[in-house]
This record gives C-alpha cells, sequence and structure tokens, in this order.
C-alpha cells in the first residue's frame, strides 16, 4: 500500500462559539496520484476544509500530514508557503497585469520548492513549455488575462498551480464560473490534465454529476462532517446515509412501514428480503428514478404532474396521494401526458432502507 499524499485526523475549525464547527472532526486520507472530489450543498464547510489543508486557516484540534510531514495540530505549524500545495480558485486569481508566461512564472517564483534549491532560468522555462503544453496553452504566453475565454483563464490558473511540481493540488469550485458547454469539456479536460502531471488533486464542487463523473474517490461533506467516502461507484450503490441518497444519486426516498414479510409503502406492499435488518418496523425505502415502472390506470391515486424531455429519456414528476412527489425516469417509447394518473411499479433489484 502506497503511503497517502495527505492525510487528516479529526480535524476541527469553529469559527465562532456559537456557531456549529465550520469543520467538524474530518478524517480523510488521499493515496498520491488520486483525485478526490469534495462534494456538498453550499456552506458545508468544503472551503473553509480547503483552506485548513493549504494552511490559510489553522484547525482548533486534529492533525494534518502532506506527504508523510506533519504540518499542522499538536502544536505543530508550517505556513502555507511550505507545504507544497497549489490552489485553483473558483474566479481563477489572476494577475490582470500579467501575461500568461508571468502569471504561471510566479508560481515558480513565488516559493522555494520543499527540499529542493531554486530552479535556474534554464530550468524554469523549460518548466513553463511543460506546463503550457500540458493545459494546451502553447502559442498565448504573452496575452494578458482579459485577453482570454473563461475556459483559458481557468487553464493559467492551473498551469500555474502545477508549475512548482507541487504535491498537493487543491482546487476549489473550479468549474462553476463556466457556462455549461465550456465546463463539461474542461472538466473531462482537468482530470487528464491532473493525471498527466501525476498529480494528487482535491477537486471541490457542489454539483453530484461533476464529482461523481471525474473523481477517482468522492467525500461527501454535510454541515462540516464526511458523511461517506468511497468510489463514484460505491456511493452510487451504497449510500450511507438519506443526504447521500438524496443528494448524490437523487434518488426517490419513500416511507415504509413492516407489515410481516411486507413493507407497506404508498407504492404498494414490497417483499421485505433478507438483507434488511428485522428490528426495525419504520423507514425511508429508497427507490431510483431509473427503477420506477409506469403504466396508464384511471383508477390509480397517482398523477403525472410534470414531463421533461432530456433526449434519452423523460424524467417524470409523479405526485402520491400524500402530497410527496417523486422523479421517474422512463425511456422515450412511454410517452405519457402531463395529468395521466398511472400505477407505479418498483423495479428494485436490491432494497435500501434508512431505519427511522
Ligand atoms: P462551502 O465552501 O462549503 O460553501 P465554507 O467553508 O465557505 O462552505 O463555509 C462553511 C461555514 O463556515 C459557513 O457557515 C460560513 O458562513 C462559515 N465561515 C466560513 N469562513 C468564515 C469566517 N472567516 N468567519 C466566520 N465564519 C466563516
Ligand atoms: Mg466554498
Amino acid at each position: 500500500m502506497p503511503s497517502p499524499i495527505l492525510q487528516l485526523n479529526q480535524v476541527t475549525r469553529q469559527f465562532s462559539r456559537l456557531a456549529q464547527p465550520a469543520v467538524c472532526a474530518v478524517s480523510c486520507s488521499l493515496q498520491s496520484g488520486d483525485l478526490l472530489a469534495l462534494l456538498g450543498p453550499s456552506g458545508c464547510g468544503k472551503t473553509t476544509l480547503l483552506r485548513l489543508i493549504a494552511g490559510f486557516e489553522q484547525p482548533q484540534d486534529g492533525s494534518i500530514e502532506i506527504a508523510e510531514r506533519q504540518v499542522a495540530g499538536d502544536g505543530v505549524w508550517v505556513p502555507p508557503e511550505q507545504r507544497g500545495v497549489g490552489m485553483v480558485f473558483q474566479d481563477y486569481a489572476l494577475f490582470p497585469h500579467l501575461t500568461v508566461r508571468q502569471n504561471v512564472m510566479f508560481g515558480l517564483n513565488d516559493r522555494l520548492e520543499r527540499g529542493k534549491l531554486e530552479r535556474s532560468k534554464l530550468e524554469r522555462s523549460k518548466r513553463l513549455k511543460e506546463v503550457l503544453a500540458l493545459v494546451r496553452l502553447e502559442g498565448l504566453e504573452d496575452r494578458f488575462p482579459h485577453q482570454l475565454s473563461g475556459g483559458q483563464q481557468q487553464r493559467v490558473a492551473l498551469a500555474r498551480a502545477l508549475a512548482p511540481s507541487s504535491a498537493l493540488i487543491l482546487l476549489d469550485e473550479p468549474l462553476s464560473n463556466l457556462d455549461l458547454q465550456v465546463r463539461l469539456r474542461l472538466r473531462q479536460e482537468l482530470r487528464q490534465i491532473l493525471k498527466a502531471a501525476g498529480a494528487s488533486a482535491i477537486f471541490v464542487t457542489h454539483d453530484q454529476e461533476e464529482a461523481l463523473s471525474i473523481a477517482d474517490q468522492v467525500a461527501v461533506m454535510c454541515q462540516g462532517r464526511l458523511e461517506q467516502v468511497g468510489t463514484p461507484e460505491q456511493l452510487y450503490q451504497r449510500p450511507a446515509s438519506r443526504f447521500v441518497a438524496e443528494f448524490v444519486t437523487q434518488a426517490n426516498l419513500i416511507a415504509a412501514e413492516r407489515r410481516g414479510e411486507f413493507w407497506q409503502t404508498e407504492l404498494g406492499d414490497i417483499p421485505v428480503t433478507q438483507t434488511e435488518s428485522a428490528n426495525c418496523n419504520q423507514a425511508d425505502l429508497l427507490v431510483r428514478q431509473e427503477n420506477l415502472i409506469l403504466s396508464t390506470d384511471a383508477s390509480s391515486p397517482i398523477v403525472i404532474r410534470d414531463r421533461q424531455f432530456l433526449g434519452r429519456e423523460y424524467c417524470y414528476s409523479l405526485e402520491l396521494p400524500s402530497g410527496q412527489s417523486l422523479q421517474a425516469r422512463s425511456p422515450i417509447g412511454t410517452h405519457l401526458a402531463v395529468g395521466t394518473f398511472v400505477q407505479v411499479a418498483v423495479a428494485a433489484p436490491q432494497l435500501q432502507l434508512y431505519p427511522r
């Protein structure tokens, strides 16, 4: 097992004694070369956690190790410029009066690399060429930031962070200022660039699709705490909490009550399977959008309230008698009009329940 590039142990940061901690007892590790997405809603503590790792914030509790060296906690404090960490911000934070070349070189002049002497002028211009090739900005060295598109500006910011061969790159919502098309293209590119550079990175996002599509590991954060860390597949298949189920996999949760060998729900009775805990009588049942099968039935109390055409499928919004709404995805062949009453069957290969 290779040693982790980052190790967080019970890291806590509380800004005010009256408020709950912005980051609360977070423990997590990142393997060298991995890309970790830190995913959570706005205000859950993502930026604070990045700032703790970079050294712009000091934890009240817990410790941080980067490349097997303790940088914070237990009375140890290593300042940001000595941590070997590169940072990319949402608003790029490029120097407007410096050219692309000067912006990227700033990353090299700015800091002495850990354990190395400052690079010679020749080495620096060689490195400049390398990283500009990596982010595909060759030929734009003499442009100023205002002469570049948003996507190009973000690639300059990435080049600046990569230039000193930092042990770890931290990216705080790097794509959220870009329009959708550029964002979709750049997110794959970002992964390729980081992988080609052999970088280890933490990528902050509030967009679950972005996190699942590019990360090796995803850490889900809610109200300062880590809810679950795992591969995108693990998170999708086995969300550990209601929050992960809803926020990350966008699944439906419906109330279920145990009646002998069945779970009674608004969608009908669903047989209890062996895998569920026997000692819980009330639960929320996870039902994926793609596992709902709709068929027209005028006597059903479930009605289609809305329909979105998504190209390969429809997304139907259903209203249950209780008023709860459910989302269902169906292939284009099943064309049902808004206002149609439908019967809903659940094709659930495995049941997932969250006890109440
Ligand atoms: P995110 O990046 O996930 O949106 P933040 O880490 O920026 O969340 O913020 C987490 C919480 O900490 C929020 O409630 C925010 O208001 C609070 N917070 C962040 N920075 C400070 C600060 N410097 N002083 C006081 N409260 C702060
Ligand atoms: Mg933030």
